[in-house]
C-alpha cells in the first residue's frame, strides 16, 4: 500500500492481532483498516512501539492541507475529521471503506486524551447535547456556515461514537 501522504511504500506490521500499514521510513505516517482504528485509541490498549515510535525521514515534509486520496480505494477522497471534542487531532477517514490515517504523532496524542472509551464518549455527548444542540439549532438554516458546521460535527459523533448517532434523528444529524 501506498501511503496518502508522502506515497512512501507502506509497511504491514501486525499489533495485537490486527495488521496495520505504518509509513515505516517514510512520513510515520498509520493506515488502519475499518474501524480497527478504535482497537489503539486508549492508553491502556497495546500499541506498541511498532506504532507509537515509527521511524520517519526528516526530508519528508507533508503537505496537512491538501485533502488525500484513500490508499485502499479507487478514486475516494478522504474526509478530515476532528477526533474527539478536544480538538487537537485532525484524522483522514474513508467514506468508501471506513479506513483511517493518522500523520506521525497523531496516535500518541489521541491515546492521551482519554483514559477510556467511555469516557471519551461521555466528553462527546456532553458538548454535543449542552453546547453544539442549542447553539445548532438557533443558526439553523441562517447561513450556509451554520449548515456546515452541522454536517461536520455530524460526520464527526458518527465517528468517534457510532453507537450514540441515529441518522436523521438528531439536529445536527439530519444530513
Ligand atoms: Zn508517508
Ligand atoms: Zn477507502
Amino acid at each position: 500500500m501506498q501511503c496518502p501522504a508522502c506515497q512512501n511504500t507502506m509497511k504491514k506490521v501486525t499489533v495485537a492481532g490486527i495488521d496495520v500499514d505504518v509509513c515505516h521510513g517514510g512520513c510515520g505516517g498509520l493506515w488502519f483498516d475499518q474501524f480497527e482504528f478504535k482497537k489503539f485509541d486508549e492508553p491502556h490498549e497495546e500499541a506498541g512501539t511498532e506504532l507509537l515510535e515509527v521511524p520517519v525521514d526528516p526530508a519528508i515534509v507533508v503537505d496537512h492541507e491538501n485533502k488525500r486520496a484513500c490508499p485502499n480505494c479507487d478514486g475516494f477522497i478522504m474526509m478530515r475529521n476532528t477526533y474527539s471534542v478536544k480538538r487537537e487531532v485532525e484524522i483522514d477517514t474513508c467514506a468508501g471503506c471506513a479506513g483511517v490515517f493518522l500523520d506521525a504523532g497523531e496516535l500518541n496524542i489521541i491515546r492521551g486524551q482519554y483514559e477510556s472509551e467511555d469516557a471519551r464518549k461521555a466528553a462527546a455527548v456532553a458538548v454535543f447535547e449542552e453546547v453544539l444542540e442549542p447553539e445548532l439549532e438557533l443558526r439553523k438554516g441562517q447561513t450556509q456556515g451554520a449548515v456546515e458546521q452541522s454536517r461536520r460535527f455530524a460526520n464527526m459523533v458518527k465517528f468517534v461514537c457510532p453507537s450514540y448517532y441515529i441518522p436523521n434523528k438528531q439536529k445536527w444529524g439530519a444530513f
